[in-house]
């Protein structure tokens, strides 16, 4: 069993920092709370029986895991920023928030693929246990990533934005493929990691983006329309979408 503990680079070429293994622990309890298990481990035990039993896989099997890249910001305009010199964002909305920044990283995340085996066999409610374990795998890598930032880099605050999270026009989706190649294939290699033409990342809990110094706390969910979303981390805000995007 992994325990909690501290997350170390493997690896370093090109200047990309691969973080595995990353220490995580399950707790069952929260994943129950998260899947609105009904009842308690003594009124419904052969459900709480079974979740403790997929968690006990996970805990075993799980292999979360990232990569970080830091990059220079060297040139704005008004729609976007170029990286290291070759690679184009095409988010205005990052062009802002880049606008005193000269470094950026690029960090991907993911669940791993290695506990994809034990969706076998798992019945219809099982199988939302299993995606909500992979989410608790893809937090553990995300948190890793921010964690080794602000250690390594001596930051002491991040925000972040990634291609496709907000609105379309905040930054589009296709910008993925910018950020894998940004990466030279690493994600790939070093993650198991895939892009379709679709844009969409594979395995399914994967998280791709960047983070920026900052002290000023911002989320594109504050320039994100979508109502109801389950993973929304902060509400909508007016006036940053006017002051974002005046007059539209
Ligand atoms: S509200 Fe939901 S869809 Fe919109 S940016 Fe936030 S997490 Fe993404």
């Amino acid at each position: 069993m992994k325990q909690a503990g501290t997350t170390n680079f493997v690896g370093s070429a090109d200047a990309a920092h691969v973080l595995d293994p990353i220490p995580f622990q399950i707790d069952v309890a929260d994943i129950a709370r998260r899947v609105h298990l009904p009842g308690t481990p003594e009124d419904n035990p052969e459900d709480w029986r079974d979740l403790a039993a997929l968690v006990a896989r996970f805990q075993t099997v799980g292999r979360p895991k990232a990569i970080i890249r830091l990059a220079a910001v060297t040139s704005h305009d008004a729609n976007g920023v170029t990286i290291d010199g070759r690679h184009y964002f095409a988010s205005s909305t990052l062009a802002q928030r880049l606008a005193e920044q000269h470094r950026l990283w690029l960090h991907c995340a993911t669940c791993g693929q290695e506990v994809a085996p034990l969706a076998e066999g798992l019945d219809v409610f099982q199988q939302l246990w299993f995606e909500e374990l992979k989410m608790a795998l893809l937090r553990a890598a995300g948190k890793a990533v921010q964690d080794t930032i602000k250690r390594a880099y001596a930051v002491k605050s991040l925000a972040g934005m990634a291609p496709g999270s907000g609105d379309a026009r905040v930054w589009p989706i296709e910008d993925l493929r910018t950020l894998f190649d940004a990466f030279s294939g690493q994600i790939q290699s070093a993650l198991g990691v895939e892009l379709t033409d679709s844009m969409l990342m594979l395995p399914n809990k994967t998280g791709a983006g960047v983070y920026f110094a900052s002290d000023e706390a911002f989320a594109s969910c504050e320039l994100c329309h979508r109502n109801n979303c389950p993973h929304r981390r902060r509400p909508f805000n007016q006036e940053l979408w006017e002051k974002t995007f005046p007059g539209q």
